[in-house]
């Protein structure tokens, strides 16, 4: 069953600190059809439903060259989470783990990652199949899939060369 609000036999709630040590800038806002946590998928599937990443100015300008890329990783803000709980106990069963070994959405800085498959792009909107996230989710970053992604500038020492292990 997923949280609400309630603290769950074993689980553990810190005191969050007095102050945050960044800000974030929200580029954008997340469009899918889910409203409530309950019936949101826990991770996203190639097979879902398409959604929409729609982009705010100014930012749509950085979303040239996307089209490039198939799959795509993407960001998010998981605004309705509790950010204090560092054991948690998924199963509700009085076995509690660690959050840096869950991929709760209930986090000390609550952020999302999935994979999506790029389905189209109109204007300042990317069309995707893969989320998991609530509609009207705050969007923070995208970028290309790692696996995809050649870097643009020249090698530097330490980098990786094909070649190197083993
Ligand atoms: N795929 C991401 C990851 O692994 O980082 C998120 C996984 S998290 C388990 C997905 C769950 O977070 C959903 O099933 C839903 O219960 C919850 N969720 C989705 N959007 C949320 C939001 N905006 N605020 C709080 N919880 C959210």
């Amino acid at each position: 069953m997923v949280r609400l609000n309630e603290i769950r036999a074993g689980e553990r709630s810190v005191d969050l600190p007095a102050k945050a040590d960044a800000e974030l800038y929200f580029i954008g806002r997340i469009r899918t059809p889910w409203t409530d946590r309950l019936t949101c998928p826990r991770q996203g599937r190639g097979d879902g439903p398409t959604c929409r990443i729609e982009l705010s100015p100014p930012w749509e300008q950085g979303l040239d060259g996307i089209s490039q890329f198939s799959r795509l990783e993407v960001l998010y803000w998981l605004h309705e989470s509790r950010r204090d709980l560092v054991l948690q106990s998924p199963r509700n069963d009085g076995q509690a783990r660690g959050v840096f070994s869950l991929r709760t959405p209930v986090r000390p800085n609550p952020i999302g990652t999935s994979i999506v498959e790029l389905v189209r792009i109109e204007r300042a909107t990317l069309f995707v199949r893969g989320l998991d996230c609530l509609d009207g989710t705050p969007l923070i970053d995208i970028k290309p899939d790692r696996t995809l992604f050649t870097p643009l500038a020249p090698a530097q020492s330490g980098d990786f060369q094909v070649g190197d292990a083993g």
